[in-house]
């Protein structure tokens, strides 16, 4: 990550590349928090009813209006701005900053404070409640403008397209955004899994994060976003900026008009898969060109239980992802409890290092009727599909370490006439992959939690984001020896991990000897288009080029230009 200066005095900020595209538009920057400057005396006690109410009003004017705009928005969009309107509205941080507010603290002070307690302990908590805290963050700036009577902070509505800038960006700051208006996002912070990340890949615009130096862009900055190479540029000369950018546009429309089978420019079938967490996902990815699912989340089927869903109730869960596809291949993931996605009847509470702790099959090692109730649960659903097509439902343990505990799982799947594999996410199973294949049928490489184990470095972390990237060589490795063990024993290795999504990327997995990539479906077509315009000696080489480098972005750079030279 880094700003440099070429001859032409064009000036380049580097950062992670998450979402492929390329725009060319002026900077707008997100509207920082109002200043705000402490009272030097308490409220006197006769005016703070008066004051409480003003936070109460405060409060309601800007919940009001992220429930306005959701009623306008829709989908993920929508929902996004529900569950930050009800944020807004909890009762918890409210209760907290009435008390200081009763006790002679000014209302903005007091959304502060209150607030910053609930960050500190949701950051304590760690996983997806730590992510929580940018929205926690983004109402307290909300709030506290409407008290100041300033115009709402966050995203700037622009007449004109812009590349939206911030630090970070908000739930509530990017749903709702229109892709005709905002054409990039680039945050100083965020990695490739981050909420902007993801928003950015449904609007299909380009989205860079992790780019320190950012800030030197000033407002109003003409400048090229390269969501490929990561770069952002300022100073470029137009006419060369708006050829980038018609090149990028006939990619795109070449994504709107494929259709699959996955398949190399010579003709080596990939196939290409969805990841998706429910029936409702299940239904919309079907539309796509997906062959099937490559990764069903079960465990986020279950994120708000109290109690184990019994064998029926999973059953019927199971059967609508299974129905979405027909007679299609769809792997169900075993639940993948712990660490960043707690199950409040799966998990243990107060792990010191939950990432590291009891997760994924762990828990079923402490209690196996979790994983044999769910594994009956499937099996019954499998019962809907007959002959070849039941076969096409496989099961896949996460987190597994050890050969034992393939062999284990692999038995009781076996046991219930359900294929069996495991993912590689423990660099264990990547190193030994020969061995673990002699019991399971195929193996899945989740390449989000095999870089945070390979490097050593939190997948949640906004500041490790070049560690936690798969194109570090070392993890590149390691998805190089598990190919080259599944294709000695003539059985499957996909990639399930964001991985998958990345085009050349895709490209390199395939050189590498991978036989499936699956991924969200909407990043199906763009990566079906990039292996279609290559050979897979070209994929070979690239892979070659990005395993002798020395980091992640040497080994993107050199992959890049072994597929587009
Ligand atoms: C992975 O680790 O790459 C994976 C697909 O699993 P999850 O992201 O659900 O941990
Ligand atoms: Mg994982």
């Amino acid at each position: 990550m880094s700003t440099t200066t070429t001859p032409q005095q064009a000036r380049t900020v580097t950062g992670t590349g998450v979402v492929p595209g390329i725009s060319y538009a002026p900077v707008a920057w997100k509207r920082d928090r109002p200043e705000t400057t402490p009272r030097s005396t308490p409220v006197a006690p006769e005016d703070r009813p008066a004051e409480a109410e003003r936070l109460t009003a405060a409060v309601a004017a800007v919940a009001d209006r992220l429930e306005e705009r959701a009623s306008t928005a829709t989908g993920v969009a929508s929902e996004v701005l529900a569950a930050t309107a009800a944020l807004a509205r909890d009762r918890g941080w409210r209760k907290a900053a009435t008390k200081l507010v009763n006790a002679g603290t000014g209302a903005e002070e007091a959304t502060i404070a209150a607030i910053a307690q609930f960050i500190a302990t949701f950051e304590k908590l760690g996983g997806l409640m730590a992510e929580r805290t940018t929205d926690l963050r983004d109402i307290r700036d909300r709030v506290v403008a409407q008290l100041l009577g300033l115009p709402e902070p966050g995203v700037p509505t622009p007449d004109h397209p812009v590349v939206l800038c911030a630090d970070d960006l908000a739930p509530a700051d990017t749903a709702g955004l229109d892709p005709a208006l905002v054409v990039a996002l680039v945050t100083e912070l965020g990695g490739p899994t981050s909420h902007t990340a993801i928003i950015s890949r449904q609007l299909g615009i380009p989205c860079i994060v992790a780019a320190t130096g950012l800030r030197e862009l000033e407002e109003g900055t003409l400048v090229l976003v390269d969501g490929t190479a990561g770069t952002i540029t300022a100073g470029m000369e137009q006419e060369a900026a708006r050829t980038l950018v018609e090149a990028d546009a006939e990619r795109l429309r070449a994504v709107r008009e494929w259709r699959g089978p996955g398949r190399t420019a010579d003709g080596r079938e990939v196939e290409l898969l969805a990841n998706v967490q429910d029936g409702a996902g299940a239904t919309v990815a079907a539309r796509s060109e997906a062959r099937g699912v490559g990764l069903f989340r079960t465990e986020l089927c279950f994120l708000n239980a109290d109690k184990e869903p019994d064998v029926a109730t999973q059953s019927v869960i199971y059967a609508e992802v299974l129905d979405a596809f027909g007679e299609a291949k769809v792997v169900v993931r075993t639940l993948d409890a712990g660490s960043d996605k707690p199950l409040r009847y799966a998990t243990m509470p107060n792990e010191e290092n939950p990432a590291l702790g009891v997760r994924g099959i762990r828990t079923a090692g402490r209690d196996e009727g979790l994983l044999t109730r769910q594994l009956d649960a499937v099996a019954r659903a499998a019962d809907s599909r007959s002959g070849a097509a039941r076969e096409k439902v496989w099961v896949m343990a996460p987190m597994v370490a050890t050969i034992p505990e393939a062999a284990w799982f692999a038995r009781l799947c076996r046991e219930r006439d359900l294929v069996p594999g495991i993912m590689v996410e423990v660099p264990s199973v990547a190193l030994l992959a020969d061995r673990f294949l002699e019991h399971v049928d195929f193996l899945s490489i989740g390449t989000n939690d095999l870089s945070q184990y390979t490097m050593a470095a939190d997948r949640m972390s906004p500041h490790l984001a070049t560690l936690t990237d798969p194109w570090q060589p070392g993890v590149l490795t390691l998805i190089s020896m598990t190919a080259r063990a599944g294709q000695a024993a003539g059985k499957p290795v996909g990639v399930c991990g964001e991985a998958a999504a990345d085009p050349h990327l895709a490209c390199v997995l395939v050189g590498l000897g991978v036989t499936s990539l699956s991924m969200a479906a909407s990043a199906i077509a763009t990566v079906g288009v990039q292996l279609g315009g290559v050979d897979v000696a070209a994929c070979e080489r690239a892979a070659a080029a990005a395993l002798a480098a020395d980091d992640a972005a040497a080994a993107k750079a050199a992959a890049v230009a072994a597929l587009d030279g």
